[in-house]
């Protein structure tokens, strides 16, 4: 037998915060508790049932059988520059500035390798998704936290960075609308972060899972639309969260063409690209009619309506969300983030996410995410009522 040495990049890897609460959720599970669980990150509606009819005619032709090509169908690209055009009126060269990634996953963890070097610096945001620092961590750079503050509506403090941080920076990453935070931004933002990034020669990553998942009418703007994006930058898209697709691993990464190069020259020498009859159902899921997407929204909102209606009763200060499926709220005083997560699983049957399993800035936070029905979401305020003593 030989002796497995894992190397240092895995060795490195941040403790995974949330396995005590999986271990906590098991254990539960098999005990019979009838568990809420609004952990979990991933819709729980089906995908619309036009996009699944259109997978099964593409997975029969032969064509889609053989090794897709790297940088994605020039069809499914050309589906993309025109969703581009009509949602956020931003034009795209199809052949140069959009990538099919196998979800943005995929492509945010995979950019550091084309751009960073051992000892540079990507700008990463915390409480955040936890890719942006690991694909940091495997190309050797090394992550400089930006902490999103209440105070600061979750937005980073570009001026609290200091210059010799700014020198050695080489990427940074954003994302609006905010995960877990559920803030957007505003072009003034993006526009504030274009111009550090052009002053320092800074990639801009900017995150847009999700760019769709909006309430109210109020439709977040594409970090592309704001003068001089796409000099310094780019925008990664997924199909995930819009369309209920995460099982199908769909996404792109769009905007500046050398940026974009750089990733798909890392991409063509690790993977083969997407199974290209998801690609072909990608490009029926960009084309969706608004009633279907309004109609998943709708749903949503709903659900977020209740939850906020309940937590306010309970006088938990929530802000409340304008976009994304996620609630970010303060816990009560007595508790962190870990031990009221670990209160109400025990208590209440309901399960939360601890803010700081997202980074150290998220402690003193919860998140719960919207997916469960709004029955459900109603039977979990009036558990977390009785918990508080407020039933
Ligand atoms: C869900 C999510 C994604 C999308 O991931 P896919 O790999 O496209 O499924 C990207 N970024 C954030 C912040 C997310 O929460």
């Amino acid at each position: 037998m030989i002796k497995v040495h894992m190397a240092d990049r895995v060795r490195s890897l941040p403790p995974y915060l949330f396995a005590a609460i999986d271990k906590m959720k098991q254990e539960a599970l098999s005990r019979g508790v009838d568990l809420i669980d609004l952990s979990i990150g991933d819709p729980d509606l089906p995908t619309p049932v036009h996009i699944v009819e259109a997978m099964k005619l593409a997975a029969e032709k032969p064509a889609h059988h053989r090794y897709p090509s790297y940088e994605g169908m020039l069809s499914f690209r050309e589906s993309v520059a025109a969703w581009y055009r009509q949602r956020f009126a931003v034009t795209l060269d199809p052949k140069t500035e959009v990538l099919s990634l196998i979800g943005s996953k995929e492509g945010i963890g995979h950019i550091p390798l084309a751009f960073v070097n051992p000892g540079d610096v990507v700008l990463v945001p915390s409480p955040g998704y936890p890719v942006y620092p690991v694909g940091t961590l495997f190309a050797g750079g090394e992550s400089y936290i930006m902490p999103l503050r209440e105070e600061n509506a979750f937005l980073p403090d570009f001026k609290a960075i200091p210059g010799d941080v700014l020198k050695r920076a080489k990427l940074m990453f954003l994302n609006y609308p905010n995960n877990p935070t559920a803030a957007t931004a505003s072009a003034d933002f993006f526009k504030e972060a274009i111009a550090l990034a052009a002053q320092h020669n800074i990639i801009i990553c900017h995150d847009a899972a999700y760019s769709e998942m909006y309430y109210d009418g109020e439709r977040p703007i594409s970090f592309l639309e704001v003068d001089g994006a796409k000099d310094v930058g780019i925008e990664f898209h997924s199909l995930s969260k819009t369309y209920n697709m995460t099982g199908w691993r769909l996404g792109f990464a769009v905007g500046n063409k050398d940026v974009i190069a750089g990733l798909g020259k890392i991409k063509s020498n690790l993977d083969s690209g997407v199974f290209q009859a998801v690609q072909e159902a990608g490009i029926v899921a960009l084309q969706t009619g608004e009633s279907v997407l309004s109609g998943i929204r709708d749903v949503y909102q709903g659900r977020r309506d209740v939850f906020c209606a309940g937590l306010k009763e309970l006088g938990m200060p929530i802000n409340r969300p304008k976009a994304t499926f996620y609630l970010w709220a303060r816990v009560p005083s007595g508790f962190d983030s870990s031990t009221f997560v670990t209160h109400l699983m025990n208590k209440a049957g309901v399960l939360g996410t601890p803010g700081v399993g997202f980074g150290t800035p998220g402690e003193g936070y919860i998140r719960f995410a919207l997916t469960q029905s709004a029955d459900r979401i109603k039977e979990a305020v009036e558990r977390i009522k009785s918990v508080m003593g407020k039933a």
